[in-house]
């Protein structure tokens, strides 16, 4: 095994010293990543990367180097070793003679082009922005801050972005829900309770299997998320564009890229539940895909009365009749009526079609988002505002120093005495400012996208009038805007009352978190929809 040493820089005194820190993480996830074993830590606090001069950390390096000490270094960048090509083109070439090789996070194996133009990059300070806001945010991982969204459980706090406190009532529910599942209580059962008595869920109307189980690959449910075992991960999932519909995805990222931090203040249930309910989890789901043949509503279909999944009861010919699991099962909900599928999927199919058919009503929707979204981030835009202005001020006075040495007002040597600090607080800011909320986007309907997806429904419709096939553009259509459809309970002869949720994300132009999707309205079979309800 390669015996590696790391480096690691600070540039300047106005940053605290956390940011080794997360060089040194960074380094060490990388260097265990390419089977290296760690020897020696290098580093120099509060020193300009401008000139190697009185730079005890890099000096050491050096000499233990020469002495034979690792084989490999390793950096979080080129620029860490020094901001001067010269410099850094000396220490790439002393060490290559000696037969060290330099590796950097995020420049790869060194070569000499590379020194050459990170030298160059460096002298510029061209700063690869994603991963200096990616070391910002695994800094708020470290401290046992929260990088990604707020889990149910937890409140944020005021003025303070990124951290949680625990919500005591919420995490009482949180207890029971682990405790329940531990003593063999299925999702569907404990998501049926909790809607019998009346608790609040995290989002929507119901609350919901899934909502607690998730889904096994993403570790995505209540049950899986580590936080309520004291542990953030962080880095589990990344954004992607769909080419097709301009929507932002998420991408689970591959197990060895997640980082986890201890967050002991942050548990709410005991270890060994946890442990006893994630073991059990593993056996318990497996990730099914859509058969070819599904109907498009399978797996969307929940009983408005229990909030159990619905399934087949029978099939007579071609008529399929499904009915709330729960009632078929175990007689333990009052929805006990079959229904027909058939007259189930025209009622949404329609129902969707309306609804896109009617510009005043998607409008209304738009509006019902931008509102709530609005809402959501009030309070945030102040701190992000003075974070904003704090940045351009350093920008400007960056700047100004930078004409005066252009100009030959100051001289050089003063240039680099006053830029480098200047530069380190424009990039502290910037990563100050990359974990603060965005603004609310004013989202904007996309023309095209409803036309399509009207064409799909219209494909969808046929297919379900005559039994035929359905494609897999139309397939995905329905998926894409339905999330669930719920059945409310009627007595037999009355049409029944369904009510559909869906994502309002895949109609409109910008990516929007699916957290934020606008609930959709309630429907009457053949009788259009009910004025949409708003929320979350
Ligand atoms: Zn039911």
């Amino acid at each position: 095994m390669k015996r590696a040493a790391i480096y690691a820089r600070y540039s300047s005194d106005l940053q605290t010293d956390r940011s080794i820190e997360d060089q040194v993480s960074l380094c060490s996830d990388f260097a265990a990543k390419q089977g290296l074993a760690i020897v020696a830590e290098f580093d120099d606090r509060a020193r300009s990367g401008a000139s190697i001069m009185g730079r005890d950390g890099v000096l050491a390096m050096m000499d233990a180097a020469r002495d034979g000490k690792f084989d490999v270094l390793v950096v979080e960048a080129l620029d860490r070793l020094s901001r001067d090509q010269e410099d850094l083109a000396g220490i790439y070439k002393r060490l290559t003679h000696i037969g060290v090789e330099i590796r950097a996070v995020h420049d790869g194996k060194a070569d000499i082009v590379q020194v050459g133009i990170r030298g160059l990059v460096g002298a510029l300070y061209l700063q690869d922005l994603a991963h200096k806001v990616r070391r910002g945010m695994a800094g708020v991982v470290r401290d046992g801050r929260n990088a990604g969204g707020k889990a149910y459980g937890y409140a944020p706090v005021p003025g303070k972005p990124g951290e949680l406190v625990i919500v005591e009532e919420e995490a009482e529910v949180v207890r029971r829900i682990f405790a329940d599942y531990a003593a063999g209580k299925s999702p569907r059962e404990i998501a049926g309770d909790l809607n019998a008595e009346n608790v609040a869920p995290p989002r929507g109307a119901f609350w919901q299997a899934s909502t607690i189980n998730g889904n096994r690959k993403r570790a995505n449910g209540m049950l899986q998320n580590p936080i309520y075992d004291g542990r953030i991960v962080w880095n589990r999932v990344r954004m992607v564009k769909d080419p097709d519909t301009g929507k932002r995805i998420s991408r689970v990222n591959p197990q060895s890229e997640w980082q986890e931090e201890d967050a002991p203040h942050l548990r709410i249930v005991l270890a060994d539940i946890f442990a006893q309910v994630n073991g059990r989890k593993v056996r318990a789901t497996s990730d099914k895909p859509m058969k070819k043949n599904a109907r498009i509503l399978s797996g969307l279909l929940k009983c408005g009365a229990c909030g159990a999944g619905m399934s087949i009861k029978d099939k007579m010919g071609r008529v399929t009749r499904i009915m709330c699991t729960k009632a078929k099962e175990a007689r333990s909900c009052h929805n006990t009526r079959p229904y027909v599928l058939d007259d189930i999927e025209a009622t949404v199919v329609d129902g969707l079609r309306s609804r896109l058919d009617d510009p005043k009503l998607l409008e209304f929707y738009v509006e019902c988002y931008n509102d709530e979204h609005k809402k959501l981030y009030a309070g945030q835009g102040v701190s992000r505002e003075k974070a904003r202005q704090r940045l351009a001020a350093a920008e400007r006075e960056y700047q100004r120093i930078l004409q005066l040495a252009i100009k030959g007002v100051i001289s050089e040597e003063e240039a680099a005495e006053q830029l480098p600090p200047l530069r380190e607080e424009k990039k502290r800011l910037t990563d100050e400012l990359a974990v603060i909320p965005e603004p609310p986007k004013v989202v904007t309907l996309k023309p095209a996208l409803v036309a399509r997806y009207l064409r799909s429904l219209e494909e969808l419709d046929a297919a379900v009038k005559s039994g035929g096939m359905l494609s897999l553009d139309v397939r995905r259509c329905v998926r894409d805007l339905v999330t669930s459809v719920t059945v409310f309970p009627s007595s037999a002869g009355e049409r029944p009352v369904l009510k559909v949720d869906g994502y309002l994300s895949s109609l409109v132009d910008e990516g929007l978190s699916h957290r934020f999707a606008v609930r959709g309205g309630t429907m009457v079979a053949e009788e259009g929809f009910e004025p949409p309800t708003q929320g979350l």
